[in-house]
């Protein structure tokens, strides 16, 4: 009873919860619409206004953006979490926002100089949602590979050994054969010539959760010699399903699902570490090309406005790295790359469960 009140109450403040959320966001979406399309409004056609004029929208404005930001990535955050897209949608959202020193001046035109508090407040509007972005997108894969390390294939793609409970006398060994697995039922162990011949179900086609000739000698007893020559004989033959059609058994086999754990354990770290390594070998190259490509965008800007680029302008705040501290520059192609790697982890982590858990190689 006691407890039925405590899961009531639980599920009331979760409820609550979700219902602030839904205020937050709406309410923050709707500020966040506000501030940016009055911005972009000011920067595609705010030519004629003043420069103060247009300084005291932007300062406004930021404001709605600012705090719509917020609020509207961090309650997407809470109410989308465990939607796949969801951080992606509010990184590249906060991410196009975050680099509008590289395309507002585009847009501005001959305004761009003027334009410069407007560019400012829609830069500072987008940082808030791509760290609230790059964490959702990290806490979302960082829970779907605990799932995935822990069940495996979603349990509807199982249908052999299902509901078959774990053995307490077997060690679940790293990258162990079938018989090393929690799976392996000792009375059948007792009598299979997988085991006995030291093999595998997978590699055989064969096993006790799918072949039933495997079972029915273990219920009746058939004794199996322990010599592993002598016992590989008695291993059967199903000649009665093609070799396809005995993969797509593995693939749906309790026992293999727990061997397919193992290998993404296992395939993980390592694609993790090629990302890691690929960002460390391609960081200088790849960090020129980005360079050089804001340098030609740097160029455009410096034709369109008819202005030459000076050490404060916004160009320069684009491409010169060789500053820092309280006013200096803006690192833009180490923030796109470290955007990058984040999304390639992200992809790296999906396309590793694609090959595990759909294709099951
Ligand atoms: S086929 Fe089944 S019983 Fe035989 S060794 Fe493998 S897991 Fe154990």
């Amino acid at each position: 009873m006691a407890r039925d009140g405590q899961e009531g109450g639980s599920v009331g403040v979760v409820n609550l919860l979700d219902g602030l959320a839904k205020v937050v966001f709406y309410a923050g979406a709707i500020s966040f619409a506000i501030g940016l399309i009055v911005l972009m409004y000011t920067l595609l056609g705010g030519g004629e206004a003043s420069p103060e004029a247009i300084a005291r929208n932007a300062e406004m404005f930021s404001k709605f953006l600012l705090i719509g930001g917020i609020a509207g990535s961090l309650s997407a955050a809470y109410l989308f979490y465990g939607e796949e897209t969801a951080g992606f949608l509010i990184l590249i959202v906060g991410g196009a926002l975050s680099l509008a020193q590289i395309w507002a001046p585009l847009i501005a035109g001959q305004s761009a100089e003027k334009m410069g508090s407007v560019v400012g407040a829609l830069a500072t509007g987008g940082y808030v949602p791509a760290v609230v972005g790059i964490v959702a997108i990290c806490l979302e894969m960082s829970s779907r590979m605990r799932l995935r390390m822990q069940q495996g294939s979603k349990a509807d793609q199982l249908k052999f050994g299902k509901g078959v409970k774990e053995e307490r006398d077997r060690r679940n060994q790293f990258m162990g054969k079938c018989w090393q697995l929690p799976y392996c039922r000792k009375f059948v162990r007792e009598r299979c010539p997988i085991y006995h011949a030291r093999r595998t179900c997978w590699k055989e086609r064969v096993g006790c959760m799918c072949e039933e000739s495997v079972i029915r000698n273990a219920m009746e007893g058939k004794l199996i010699p322990s010599d592993l020559v002598a016992a590989a004989k008695y291993i059967p033959y199903n000649n009665k399903l093609t070799p396809n059609q005995k993969a797509e058994r593995c693939k749906q086999c309790i026992i293999y699902n727990e061997h397919q754990k193992h290998k993404y354990q296992l395939l993980i770290p390592a694609a993790l570490a090629i990302v890691v390594g690929a960002y460390v070998l391609l960081r200088e190259p790849v960090g020129g090309a980005i360079k050089v490509a804001l340098g030609q965008a740097n160029g455009v800007i410096t034709k369109i406005t008819f202005t030459e680029d000076h050490p404060s302008g916004v160009a320069q705040r684009i491409t010169d790295t060789s500053s820092t501290g309280v006013g200096g520059v803006i690192p833009y192609h180490e923030i796109i790359m470290v955007v990058l790697a984040f999304v390639a982890v992200a992809y790296a982590i999906k396309f590793v469960e694609f090959l595990i858990f759909k294709l099951k190689i």
